[in-house]
């Protein structure tokens, strides 16, 4: 990533001294559907501009361009980004302040709350589980609803900041337990995407872990489900490691 997707905006010698940078995580998962995309696409990794969405219980987005991350939703850890399961993403640290001062809770306590019972589950009180939330809304649970809102909100902001960062994008990947499987959280992210390209095609988007175009054939963005296989991208890197030795 370049220095100033990777920078926080804190003294400098916390970066110098401490090393506290954005590092991301998720790299095996969107190094491999960002290979498989290329292949599917026809072109080169240099050719392409993608942003790769891994939604699952722990969730991130990544912007790569020309086969190489230049931004990514995660940070210094997985707390940040995207609201997950149970982790909060991004908020204003100065909750932290005010929750601790009129709750007498310590630091431990407070991240205990920001990674294990915020997020979808948090919100909702009803499960970090996209499957209980969706049933859960479907039967008029309004928080429930409004998790999976928050959710599909903010996957769509990081896509829409994505775009803007590599100055287009030439497809989006989902992949993960809720990228794989929820048609209804991919059409969710996707509509609303039209005014750059996005196109969704609502029948090919009726599918569940299998690789797949399932954008319009006359959509400028392709939209692609890309079941994830970090196994197989750690055993290839090993190899690759092992036979350049
Ligand atoms: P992962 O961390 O990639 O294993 O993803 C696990 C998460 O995927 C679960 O917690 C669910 O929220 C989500 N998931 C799995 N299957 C489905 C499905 N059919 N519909 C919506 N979400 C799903």
């Amino acid at each position: 990533m370049p220095p100033k997707a990777y920078f926080y905006a804190l003294p400098y010698e916390y970066y110098e001294k401490d090393k506290v940078r954005r590092y991301g995580f998720h790299g095996t998962s969107h190094k491999y559907v960002a290979g498989r995309a290329a292949a599917m696409l026809n072109k080169k990794p240099e050719e392409l501009k993608l942003i790769s969405c891994h939604l699952g219980n722990g969730s991130s987005i990544t912007a790569i361009d020309g086969g190489k991350s230049v931004d990514t939703s995660m940070g210094f850890t997985p707390l940040a980004g995207l609201p997950m399961g149970t982790r909060s993403g991004d908020l204003d640290a100065g909750i932290l302040q005010y929750l601790m001062k009129k709750y007498n809770l310590n630091i431990d306590e407070m991240l205990n709350i920001l990674n294990k019972k915020s997020g979808v589950e948090g919100v909702s009180g009803v499960s970090s589980d996209f499957r209980d939330l969706s049933d859960a809304n479907d039967k008029g649970n309004q928080r429930a609803g409004l998790a999976l809102d928050m959710f599909c909100y903010s996957v769509k902001k990081f896509i829409g900041a994505y775009a803007a960062a590599m100055g287009g994008v030439d497809a989006i990947i989902f992949t993960a337990g809720i990228g794989e499987n929820s048609a209804q959280q991919r059409m969710d992210i996707a509509s609303g995407l039209e005014y750059m390209g996005v196109k969704m095609d609502e029948n090919a988007n009726q599918v569940r872990g299998e690789e797949k175009v399932i954008s319009a054939p006359d959509s400028r963005v392709k939209v692609l489900l890309i079941p994830t296989n970090e196994e197989l991208m750690i055993a290839m890197d090993t190899a690759n490691l092992v036979k350049n030795k």
